[in-house]
C-alpha cells in the first residue's frame, strides 16, 4: 500500500473527476465532497433513476459541468481528465428489475467505455461495486475474498453478475495496462436524498411511517441487513482516492439488524401508528448480509461513525420535509410491469 500525499492540484489547476451517476443518491453526496475538496468535476447522468434536483445546488459552482449522457453510449471528453469514478447504475431492486438491460448495459458496456476513457487520460479508475456480488452469503460476516453465491440465472443476477463482471473488467485491465484502480464494495447505504419512490427498504418504510400507512415486510422480516450512513460511505471514498491498492474494499457498517427490527425502529423514531403487514419475499432475497471491513480499516484507517439509530433519525428529518407524495413502487409491482 502506497499513501499519497493529498495534491489537488496538477501543474496549478484543479485535479478533475469525471464521476457518473452524479444524479442519484450517493453521487451527488460525493459530487459535494468532490468539489470541497477542491476537484474539478464534471458529472455525467442519464437520469434514469436521479434526478436533477440533487445537483440544482452545485449547477454555479465554477468548478462543476453536468452532462446528460448515457454512459452505455461512447463519450468524448477534451479536456484532461485524472480521475473516472463509476457510479451509474441502477441500485435499488425494483429499479433494476424494472430496467434489467439498462442495468447490465450500464455495468458492462458502460464500464469498457469508462475504462478506455480513463486509459486514454492516463486517469484512475474508480468502481462502485456492491455487496450484491456476495449474492446470498454462506460466510458470514462478508470479507472480501469471499467468492460469493450468486444465482446467474435469477432476477437479481442482471444486477449481480453485471457488477462481478464490471469488477474482472476492471481487474483485467488494471493488470493488462496497469491502470490505477480502486474498487468499493457498498453495503446498503441510506441517507437524505435517496429516491423516496426508489422501492429499498429504508425509503419505502420511513415513506410509510410518515404518511402512516402499513410498513411492508417482505418474507416474515426475518432477513438481516447492515445499514450504512451516507456520510460515512462518503468518507471511505474520500480517504481511498488517496491510498494506491485495487481492493476490492468493502465499505459498510456491520451493525446488522433484521428488517423486522428496521420496522419497529422506524416506526419508533417517527411515532407512527402504522401497521406491519407481510408480503411475499422477492426471489433470491439475500438472507442475511454484515460486511467484514478490516481491511477497510488497515488500509484507509476507516470505520463508520454513525450508528443506525442517528443516521435513520437525521434520515427521517430530511424525508418529513422534502418528500412529496406519489405511487410506491414495490419489488413485486416492479417485477410484473
Ligand atoms: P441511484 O439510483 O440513486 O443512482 C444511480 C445514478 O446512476 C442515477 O442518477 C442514474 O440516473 C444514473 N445512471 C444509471 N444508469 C446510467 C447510465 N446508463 N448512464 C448514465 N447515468 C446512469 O443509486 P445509488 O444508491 O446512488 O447507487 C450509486 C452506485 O452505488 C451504483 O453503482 C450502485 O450499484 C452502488 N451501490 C449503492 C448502494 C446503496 O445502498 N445505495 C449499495 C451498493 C452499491
Ligand atoms: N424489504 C422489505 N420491505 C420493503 C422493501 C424491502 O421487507 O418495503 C426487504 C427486502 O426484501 C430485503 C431488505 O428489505 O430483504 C433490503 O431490501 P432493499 O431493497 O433495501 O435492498 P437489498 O439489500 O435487497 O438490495
Amino acid at each position: 500500500m502506497k499513501v499519497r500525499r493529498t495534491r489537488y492540484l496538477r501543474r496549478g489547476r484543479p485535479r478533475a473527476v469525471l464521476f457518473t451517476g452524479a444524479a442519484g443518491f450517493v453521487g451527488s453526496h460525493l459530487a459535494d465532497r468532490l468539489l470541497d475538496d477542491g476537484y474539478r468535476v464534471i458529472a455525467v447522468d442519464n437520469l434514469i433513476t436521479g434526478s436533477e434536483k440533487n445537483l440544482e445546488h452545485l449547477h454555479d459552482h465554477p468548478r462543476f459541468r453536468f452532462i446528460e449522457h448515457d454512459i452505455s453510449e461512447p463519450l468524448e471528453i477534451r479536456e484532461r481528465l485524472d480521475w473516472v469514478m463509476h457510479f451509474a447504475s441502477p441500485a435499488s431492486p425494483p429499479k433494476y428489475l424494472k430496467w434489467p438491460l439498462e442495468t447490465m448495459r450500464a455495468n458492462s458496456t458502460g464500464t469498457h467505455l469508462l475504462l478506455e476513457l480513463a486509459r486514454e487520460h492516463r486517469a484512475r479508475f474508480f468502481l462502485a461495486s456492491t455487496s450484491e456480488v456476495y449474492g446470498d452469503p454462506k460466510q458470514h460476516p462478508q470479507p472480501e475474498d469471499y467468492w460469493g453465491n450468486v444465482n446467474p440465472l435469477g432476477p437479481r443476477s442482471v444486477y449481480d453478475e453485471a457488477k462481478r463482471y464490471a469488477e474482472a473488467l476492471a481487474m483485467s485491465y488494471h493488470r493488462e495496462f496497469e491502470l490505477p484502480l480502486r474498487i468499493i464494495r457498498i453495503f446498503n447505504t441510506y441517507g437524505p436524498r435517496m429516491d423516496p419512490h426508489d422501492g429499498r427498504v429504508v425509503t419505502n418504510f420511513i415513506r410509510q411511517a410518515l404518511a402512516n400507512e402499513p410498513l411492508t415486510v417482505y418474507g416474515d422480516g426475518s432477513q438481516t441487513r447492515s445499514l450504512q450512513h451516507i456520510d460515512d460511505l462518503v468518507e471511505g471514498v474520500a480517504r481511498y482516492m488517496k491510498v494506491e491498492d485495487p481492493g476490492p474494499i468493502n465499505l459498510g457498517n456491520p451493525e446488522e439488524c433484521t428488517v423486522l427490527e428496521l420496522a419497529r425502529l422506524i416506526l419508533e423514531l417517527t411515532g407512527s401508528d402504522s401497521d406491519i403487514v407481510f408480503e411475499p419475499l422477492p426471489e433470491n432475497d439475500p438472507t442475511r448480509r454484515r460486511p467484514d471491513i478490516e481491511r477497510a480499516r488497515k488500509l484507509l484507517g476507516w470505520s463508520p461513525k454513525i450508528g443506525m439509530r442517528e443516521g435513520l433519525e437525521r434520515t427521517i428529518d430530511s424525508f418529513a420535509t422534502t418528500a412529496a407524495p406519489a405511487e410506491p413502487l414495490t419489488a413485486a409491482r416492479t417485477a410484473q410491469a
